[in-house]
């Protein structure tokens, strides 16, 4: 151990890790540095020191990397959302990129793939439709909204997200004045007193259409008319309702949902399939790259009109109903029942037909519908969460030898570990993109398309 805790040191910075943090050397010593960019030479004091490397905060940049920019929000540094906003769009293009190329080959052993898009934004900022921030209060006792600094529970007053859209502000001005005026108290976390915890807003992104949940720990709020009378002046209101969570705990949303005004969901669409939204539907939080991301994933499935399409780990139905205008028939399967739900309602409201939709693990749907009912599949579209495809699904979609798959990834770690399995027998890795949905922040999404091989 080359150097211990409070030492100061300087440092180039050389590399990026998976988390955005700035990676460099000291005397042949290896640093973490959060907020540091790749060329930047930094001082920094070093607060953990291990064996083989340590991590150090940044104190001061010494000398700017030419891909260094002043991030465009003031709390970009405390705030635990956003980790690349120091670094140039282009140049965070280039970091998700080379996280997925570095992947496949590390762990996928592919070392000769071609990822031919880097699918970007042309305004990285304000893509969000979907917000919530915490209330609390200052130490003055002014109720405050913001968000939580770094990986604590203290509120940083902020308003303005700029990942957000331009009217949560307003939105969350109004609700404070009501609270203000009407002593409605914020939750506390550290007494469990108080009521409103969060405030969730969505935004249809095509449609324009607003919702404001306040999650409150109670089911009723003193002279809500007031605040929803305050709302309903914000053109494209849609939705006004409080959610109910009165558990101790840091789960966001509770089960209930009372509608105050309005619509209990607002509509949004993507691409021309449209969907219903309620404050408890999952939906896909930046709509503009979501709809590339699903336009290559259907790109990829080379659909004419005649195939039978698999979608597991299908959430709300997204891609499936995207999908299906260009198939014979989709079949969706996914763990969550309420999401199913608002597959089949979504499918409705899109005169979509050909789209059915099952509940339960892809992991025993799939087996236990290819074993007894024999099902086929032309193309299989996989969308799993971080921890990638059961191997099940996998031994299963090798059984039943889909022309196509698509895999849909947020993960390339576990993307390249069940490409390389999906490999060995008898696919191969035709096409990768890679679609960038959270600007600012190091999240990536990858599309594959692996076809059959002929032997
Ligand atoms: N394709 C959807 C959602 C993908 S997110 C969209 O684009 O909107 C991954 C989804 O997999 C989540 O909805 C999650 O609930 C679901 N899921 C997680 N584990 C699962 C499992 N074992 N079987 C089926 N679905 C699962």
């Amino acid at each position: 151990m080359k150097f211990k805790k409070n030492d100061m040191v300087t440092v180039e910075i050389k590399d990026m890790g998976h988390d955005g943090e700035g990676i460099g050397k000291a005397e042949g010593y290896t640093l973490f540095i959060k907020d540091a960019v790749i060329g930047d030479l930094v001082e920094a004091k070093v607060m953990k020191a291990g064996k083989n490397y340590g991590y150090a905060r940044l104190m001061q940049v010494l000398k700017p990397s030419k891909d260094r920019v002043e991030p465009k929000c003031s709390c970009a540094r405390a705030c635990g959302g956003c980790q690349l906003q120091a670094l140039s769009y282009e140049k965070q293009l280039e970091f998700k990129e080379k996280k997925v190329r570095g992947n496949l080959e590390r762990i996928g052993g592919f070392s000769d793939l071609e990822i031919e898009k880097v699918i970007g934004m042309e305004h990285p900022w304000r893509y969000r439709n979907k917000a919530q921030y915490p209330v609390g209060k200052d130490k003055d006792g002014k109720i405050i909204t913001g968000f939580y600094a770094g990986r604590t529970h203290s509120i940083i007053p902020n308003q303005d997200c700029l990942l957000g859209a331009e009217i949560n502000e307003t939105i969350l001005e109004k609700v404070i004045a009501y609270m203000e005026e009407n002593h409605v108290t914020p939750y506390d976390e550290t007494t469990g007193r108080g009521l409103v915890r969060h405030v969730l807003i969505r935004c249809g992104y095509q449609t324009g259409e607003i919702m404001v949940c306040l999650i409150v720990n109670g089911r009723k709020l003193p002279a809500a008319e007031k605040l929803t009378d305050s709302l309903r002046e914000i053109p494209g209101m849609t939705s006004i309702s409080l959610n109910v969570n009165t558990k101790r705990n840091n789960v966001i949303l509770g089960e209930e949902v009372i509608n105050l005004w309005g619509q209990a969901f607002i509509t949004d669409a993507i691409g021309e399939v449209k969907y219903q939204i309620s404050p408890l539907s999952f939906y896909q939080v930046n709509p503009i790259q979501t709809e590339k991301l699903y336009e290559t994933a259907l790109e990829f499935a080379g659909l004419t009109g005649k195939e039978t399409v698999w979608d597991l780990y299908c959430g709300i139905g997204t891609i499936s109903l995207f999908l299906a205008k260009k198939a014979k028939q989709v079949y969706g399967v996914e763990i969550v029942p309420p999401a199913i739900a608002d597959a089949r309602k979504n499918a409705a409201l899109n005169g979509i037909e050909n789209a059915e939709f099952y509940v339960g693990k892809a992991e025993e749907v799939l087996p236990e519908k290819y074993e007894q009912e024999g099902i086929s599949a032309d193309v299989i579209v996989v969308d799993p969460p971080r921890k990638g495809c059961d191997e099940a699904v996998l031994q299963t979609m090798l059984k039943m030898k889909p022309e196509r798959i698509v895999y849909v990834s947020c993960d390339s770690a576990t993307l390249a570990r069940d490409l390389k399995r999906l490999c060995e027998e008898m696919y191969e890795v035709k096409r990768v993109a890679v679609c960038d949905m959270f600007p600012q922040g190091v999240h990536v999404e990858t599309v594959a398309l692996l076809t059959r091989n002929a032997r």
